[in-house]
């Protein structure tokens, strides 16, 4: 598409000797809004607080350029030039490795294009990012916001009423909350104070998992309340909804839509690594809404933060049901690689494992590769048949999982897919080769984090069997060690 500027308006052409791709134009006109105008109340559910690209609005083009016309709908550019580098205005890649060249048949020229986000449909020189600036509908709000009754144990509260603060304030906090605190139960009254202030919120996480997980739940504390769940290929994805719960990567689609966004899980993949999911954050949020983080495990710096007075923040050092945390142990097992290329398990390995399937207790097996845990799996099943083992490409996943909840198998085997997110009530936890890069502080902290869940089994044994102690490992278990002690001095434990 190309645009030509006439009554300091953009207007399309494709014949006009002076049009150009709206990346080239030098500034965008926005047309003054008509009040007579009248709107087609579709594109304001669809565009409201949104960046979507024609492709993306089951609208007529014509449609879309008539509510610009008249001031109701904003155009971006989808790529903006610093210089002559490209920058992708959806997800903020400036790398010039993730831009591609293709002659456009849009545009007619050699047309940038954004391959970083191209998953969410195509950002080239000549696309045009389209939102909405026409009137806002007012919210009703039903006379009961929330309907969750359940009480929230003592650290919960004082957490629970610092996101009320925060949100009332437009502020940015963390929560720190161990697993296994019940971290979405301290969000309900900040929510609910958020909806009835008649706030837009939004709660992101960087799994899929997580979102359906949550969906029920959130929809069972507040039913009266409409509730869009976002993620890659969901219904709502038009669905314009005061609490919006949504993928980290979905949030590429708002601009500056919510007055209080919630990132759940905030150390986890991919969120950490891709730095456009932070653009896609910062920009799915108002100038000055609140930012709520949440987690169980921070990265070194925010740690680093939180001690220096730099960062607001609460921690949350005791599990609901206020038995410590299972404090990790560990044990040296020699080059346990080689003794898997030799077809055997190191000796203390398999006597954690064997005297666990005697006693007939489930057990987490976390292995670094999958290779090195395909190799244990043959081993291991001389002693039972009980007995699987998954990773994140694996068809059967989900119902692996399914069969160890309904203790259908008696051990898993796994890689760091399962590091996170899955409880189940009454598990050991071993790790092997606990040294190996992939097993950082979160992670480890994650993995000993499924271990003791249920209040009427809050003891489990945390091993992590390895062939040298990393700095890592010391790290998850001071900070394990450190919570529990927390806990305790701020009463939050059972003596
Ligand atoms: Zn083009
Ligand atoms: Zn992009």
């Amino acid at each position: 598409m190309r645009f030509i500027i006439k009554n300091d308006m953009l207007i399309p052409s494709t014949t006009d000797k002076d049009s150009l791709p709206i990346s080239k134009l030098p500034s965008i006109p926005q047309p003054p809004l008509q009040p007579t105008f009248s709107f087609n109340p579709d594109l304001l559910q669809l565009l409201i607080g949104k960046q979507l690209l024609l492709e993306d609005i089951p609208i007529p083009f014509k449609e879309i350029q008539k509510h610009y016309e008249n001031g109701y709908i904003t155009y971006r550019k989808g790529i903006q030039y610093e210089g002559k580098r490209p920058v992708c205005a959806r997800c903020g890649n400036k790398d010039t490795h993730w831009f591609a060249t293709y002659p456009c048949s849009r545009c007619g020229e050699t047309c940038h294009y954004c391959r970083y986000c191209i998953m969410m449909g195509r950002i080239s020189a000549c696309t045009v990012l389209i939102g909405w600036s026409g009137p806002v509908p007012e919210t009703q709000l039903p006379a009961t916001i929330k309907q969750w009754k359940g009480a929230l144990s003592k650290g919960q509260q004082v957490a629970s009423d610092h996101v009320i603060e925060a949100i009332n304030q437009n502020q940015e906090h963390l929560v720190w909350a161990v697993c296994g605190a019940g971290k979405t139960e301290v969000l309900f009254a900040g929510i609910e104070a958020a909806l009835a202030a008649k706030k837009r919120i939004c709660i992101a996480t960087p799994r899929t998992d997580v979102v359906l997980e949550l969906t029920p739940r959130l929809k069972a504390a507040f039913p009266e309340i409409k509730v869009a769940s976002l993620y890659g290929g969901s219904e709502d994805r038009h669905l314009y909804a005061p609490l919006t719960i949504a993928t980290t990567h979905q949030l590429l689609r708002f601009y500056q839509a919510f007055d209080a966004l919630i990132l759940d899980e905030v150390d986890a993949f991919p969120y950490t690594v891709e730095e456009s999911l932070q653009h896609a954050a910062i920009q799915a949020r108002k100038p000055s809404a609140a930012m709520i983080y949440l987690t169980a495990t921070p990265n070194q710096k925010w740690q680093r933060e939180c001690r220096t007075g730099k960062r607001a923040f609460t921690t949350i050092p005791a599990r609901f049901h206020r038995h410590p945390l299972p404090v990790p142990e560990f044990e040296w097992c020699g080059n346990w690689q080689k003794q898997l290329q030799k077809n055997k398990l190191p000796p203390n390995v398999l006597r954690w494992i064997t005297a666990r399937i005697q006693a007939n207790k489930q057990a987490l097996v976390f292995f670094p590769h999958i290779p090195l845990m395909e190799k244990a799996l043959p081993i291991l099943r001389q002693y039972t048949s009980a007995i699987e083992a998954v990773h994140a490409e694996d068809p059967d996943r989900k119902e692996k999982v399914q069969r160890m909840r309904s203790k259908e198998i008696s051990l898993l085997l796994t890689t760091t897919i399962l590091e996170r997110g899955v409880t189940f009530p009454n598990i050991d936890v071993a790790v092997v080769g606990a040294e190996d890069a992939v097993f950082s502080e979160s992670a480890l902290v994650q993995i000993a984090g499924r271990a003791g869940r249920s209040k009427d089994h809050p003891e489990g044994v945390v091993t992590y069997f390895h062939y040298g102690k990393t700095e890592e490992m010391l790290k998850a278990r001071r900070q394990i060690v450190a919570m529990n002690r927390e806990g305790l001095k701020r009463d939050l434990l059972e003596k």
